[in-house]
């Protein structure tokens, strides 16, 4: 299926102007330059939150990106000046087999890190967004001796990470690298427990989304969306956001929609990060436990404001701690009851009952529960959906998360 909507990137575009006006009459001459640094082209959460930070970031910027895709036409789009440095073998390392694809990368490795170390003489400041980003970016500090500040988006537990990965990560935190931002108390605590710093010293900022993007998406989007997804009128329908990856737990809301008999499920996303066997997985489980008739999978979107409008309940099904979960605070300014796994940073969104309905992660049980009681309490769905979205521009909004950012970023380089 092909995206329908335009890129919002007039709208941002617009948005991001006047933030940037208003802030950079008064900084320009104290705000250091940056090079951002992210080793996706694919956009997830930790790309979603620097693209608004570095539209507006107010004195000269550059996105240094380790691979290419659809993040690099985002930035672009939006004025944002952007180069590649990609290396095939370097970017096919993956978490779970670091030892030998590093060996393997060597020369890549070493090229990237005099790449970035050669871009980033000429800025003030490199802001390291990813891991890759953090371990190339630190490692050639002796090379450009800029001062380094890591966007940390991840939860450093050994659920997430393999021994030697974690050492890594922990020498550099500690010699290499400057100030960390964290995305969440989660990701901060888990850093703090790796490294054994200070927790002032890991100062925590959440995400925040575009909230006039959500009020933009109107009935005409969303009604659209339905009949493209061939429902029959007054279906019942839930949606799961987000990359499909074991963790994230997509099996799990199978299992509940196969005990749900009315419900149907659309899952909003694809494989972004090699786990297309995990996709397969998800069609080979539908079959088998043949719920194939009631579940769509829509691929990657980019008008993620209609679909989630689209459904009557949004499911966040992740197994293991999620270190944020951009998709959580987006479905709160969608207007839509959450149902969210209980762990990690969802913990600072969510209040049980009040602005969302918390569960423990994997439990199948207490899911299926869950959608039933809304389904069968529209008030209550309701009322907890209007919660979110009063919560959601209190604490998540994107101009608040720019503000908190420019903030941090300019008490550590100012
Ligand atoms: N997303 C999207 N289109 C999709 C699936 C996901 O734009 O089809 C976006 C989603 O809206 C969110 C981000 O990808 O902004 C995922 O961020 P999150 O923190 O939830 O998870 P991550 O991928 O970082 O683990």
């Amino acid at each position: 299926m092909k995206s329908t909507a335009p890129v919002n990137a007039t709208a941002l575009a617009a948005a991001a102007t006047s933030l940037y006006a208003s802030s950079h009459a008064a900084e320009t001459g104290s705000v250091a330059s940056i090079l951002f640094v992210d080793q996706s082209g694919q956009l997830g959460g930790a790309e979603f939150s620097l693209l608004p930070l570095a539209v507006t970031w107010a004195a000269h910027r550059e996105v240094l990106l380790l691979s290419d895709g659809p993040f690099r036409a985002k930035l672009e789009a939006l004025g944002v000046p952007v180069r590649l440095a990609c290396d095939t073998r370097v970017s096919g390392i993956r978490k779970e087999a670091v030892h030998l694809n590093w060996l393997m990368a060597l020369p890549g490795v070493v090229r990237q890190i005099r790449t970035i170390a050669r871009h980033a003489e000429a800025f003030d400041v490199l802001f390291l967004n990813t891991q890759k980003a953090l371990v190339l970016g630190a490692l050639g500090k002796p090379l450009h001796r800029r001062r380094i500040i890591w966007h940390l988006h991840d939860i450093m537990s050994d659920d997430h990470f393999g021994p030697l990965q974690r050492f890594i990560v922990k020498w550099l935190a500690r010699c290499a690298v400057d100030h960390v931002v964290a995305n969440s108390h989660a990701s901060a605590a888990s850093l703090v427990a790796l490294t054994g710093c200070k927790p002032e010293r890991v100062p925590v900022v959440h995400n925040g989304v575009d909230l006039d993007e959500f009020s933009r998406a109107g009935d005409a989007d969303v009604n659209a969306l339905r009949r493209r997804l061939g429902l029959p009128e007054q279906v019942y329908l839930a949606g799961l956001f987000g990359r499909l990856a074991p963790w994230k737990g997509q099996h799990v809301a199978l299992e509940a929609l196969a005990r749900l008999p009315e419900l149907h499920l659309v899952l909003v996303g694809s494989a972004l990060f090699g786990e297309e066997a995990y996709a397969e997985s998800l069609r080979e489980q539908a079959a088998r436990l043949g719920v194939g008739e009631r579940l769509q999978f829509a691929g990657f979107r980019d008008d993620m404001p209609a679909w989630m409008k689209a459904v009557d309940v949004i499911l966040h099904t992740s197994t293991e701690p999620e270190p944020f979960g951009r998709v959580i605070i987006e479905g709160m300014a969608a207007g839509r009851p959450v149902i969210a796994a209980a762990a990690g940073g969802v913990k600072e969104i969510v209040r049980h009952r009040k602005n969302g309905w918390l569960v423990p992660p994997g439990n199948v049980e207490a899911l299926t529960e869950a959608i039933d009681i809304l389904h069968a309490a529209p008030e209550l769905a309701q009322r907890i959906a209007d919660q979110a979205l009063i919560d959601v521009s209190r604490h998540f909004s994107v101009e608040a998360y720019l503000e908190q950012m420019r903030r941090t970023i300019g008490k550590v380089t100012g």
